[in-house]
């Protein structure tokens, strides 16, 4: 489970998080949404949980240990992964080497494949080689990018590029992974798709999901649970026929508060 409690974080006189007690993961591949007017604290909730941003006051834990200290860096270690919502993939490198790319930090990082010592010998870099490219191609067909896998980043419709950088999210092997906005910049035409396929993948590997949605309808079609953001605080949390009941969060949603 990943915990925040009693975070709060001000830049100047903003308080952008304002004292949020919150919990992910309740049930093993939980999907939460957050949602809340522009400038409600959203992604700087999404930032003090992924250790972008150090809160005044207030901890993270997961999984029962508190990481409020951790960087994010090793934050990513312990499985707790972000996607940006603006996309991070290398330009001038094919879908394939993006995909390779993360593997490899993650392998770099963790000591990778590299045989204990008294295991040397039984295991080769060819073996480490194989284990990676079969790990491309899993992950080329869960997000459906086998076909373009030879095509460069730049050249992608935005749609791809946001499912190329979710699946480079996955090659870090996330318990939790947190998505600010995925489907922001994405054409209409793509966004069912884009969104099925992320909930698939992260349903098939039992990951735990935190993302951050404006579109209510995907809100309302996938969301096991529904936080509210307003002003830095919880505004409400429940099941997502919340944002029809509730008169006050649908006037907030709407903006007509604004
Ligand atoms: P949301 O994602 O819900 O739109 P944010 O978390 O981005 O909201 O921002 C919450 C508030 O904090 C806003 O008023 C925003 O202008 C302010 N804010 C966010 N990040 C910074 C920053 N790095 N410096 C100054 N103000 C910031
Ligand atoms: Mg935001």
């Amino acid at each position: 489970m990943l915990q925040a409690d009693g975070l709060k974080k001000s830049f100047g006189k903003i308080r952008a998080t304002d004292g949020v007690s919150v919990e992910f993961g309740k049930t093993e591949g939980e999907m939460v949404f957050i949602v809340g007017p522009n400038g409600a604290g959203k992604s700087t909730l999404v930032n003090l949980l992924t250790g972008l941003l150090e809160p005044d006051e207030g901890t993270v834990t997961l999984n029962g240990e508190e990481i409020t200290d951790m960087r994010a860096d090793q934050r990513v270690h312990q499985g707790l992964v972000r996607s940006f919502q603006v996309v991070k993939v290398f330009e001038e490198m094919t879908v394939r080497e993006n995909i390779r790319t993360a593997l490899l930090i993650k392998r770099k990082k963790t000591g990778g494949l590299r045989p204990r010592k008294m295991l040397q010998g039984l295991f080769s870099l060819d073996d480490e080689h194989e284990e990676i490219e079969r790990t491309i191609d899993d992950l080329l067909e869960q997000f459906a990018l086998e076909d373009i896998e030879h095509t460069l980043a730049e050249k992608l419709p935005h749609g791809d590029r946001k499912l190329l950088d979710v699946a480079m999210s996955f090659a870090l092997d996330p318990n939790y992974l947190l998505l600010d906005e995925p489907t922001s910049g994405v054409s209409a035409q793509e966004t069912d798709y884009v969104i099925e396929t992320i909930v698939d993948v992260s349903e098939q590997q039992n990951v735990t999901t935190v993302t951050i949605e404006h579109d209510m309808d995907i809100v309302k079609n996938y969301a096991d649970r529904v936080i509210a953001l307003h002003q830095g605080s919880v505004h409400g949390e429940g099941p997502p026929t919340m944002l029809e009941t509730d008169q006050d969060l649908r006037r907030l949603l709407l903006g007509v508060e604004e």
